[in-house]
């Protein structure tokens, strides 16, 4: 069972947490004791992807990643966004769990496809054309919790294939730890960033 798993009824909270405007700096590796802040701030971000559904502000969201809740200190590590139903389901046929922390790909097919992407982080944006791998190899880490003791670890690394719509998110989020974004332009657009 997921850390997120444990969230009670997490569409009706209002998130603690908003998104930052785009910002050029690069996410640093989680540490293990990074974990208790990760945790509570994996939490919000969940929270507040589906706030923002609720709110009708997007229609969908697929994932967030730490840089786009924080300017400051952002973290390697993405949430998955479990009310998406079409993420939900991917995500319970590996294991359950929507936080990948340190994700790295380690392989990628040569040939890349063109897709259409959005991101929250430009809310209001229409989609744009984005370059992709169609298939990927990843590893990245989880979080654990010791069934005794309570306390959070990180798991070794896991390797995982992924083509299509899940390749795609990995491929966005880590861009993402690279201050890399699908509007390539981002320094020069000239628009109010809303709070949410
Ligand atoms: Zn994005």
């Amino acid at each position: 069972m997921s850390i997120i798993d444990r969230i009670i009824n997490p569409f009706k909270a209002a998130p603690k947490i908003s998104l930052v405007k785009p910002h050029g700096k690069i996410s640093r590796e989680v540490k293990e004791n990074d974990l208790k802040r990760l945790k509570e701030v994996a939490q919000q971000m969940v929270i507040l992807a589906g706030a923002m559904v609720m709110r009708k502000v997007v229609v969908e969201v697929y994932a967030i990643s730490h840089p786009q809740v924080d300017a400051k200190d952002p973290m390697r590590f993405f949430v998955f966004c479990p009310q998406s139903k079409s993420i939900r389901d991917r995500v319970n046929e590996f294991d359950r769990s929507f936080v990948i922390v340190n994700p790295r790909i380690v392989r990628s097919t040569q040939v890349m496809v063109e897709k259409q992407e959005g991101c929250v982080t430009f809310l209001g944006m229409a989609n744009v054309p984005v370059m992709r791998h169609n298939k990927i190899e990843v590893e990245y880490q989880q979080i654990e919790r010791n069934k005794f003791s309570g306390e959070l670890s990180l798991t070794g690394y896991k390797h995982k294939d992924f083509s299509g719509i899940m390749a795609q998110i990995f491929q966005h989020e880590i861009d993402h730890f690279n201050a890399i974004y699908v509007h390539k332009n981002w320094k020069e657009l000239n628009r109010t960033y809303y709070k949410i």
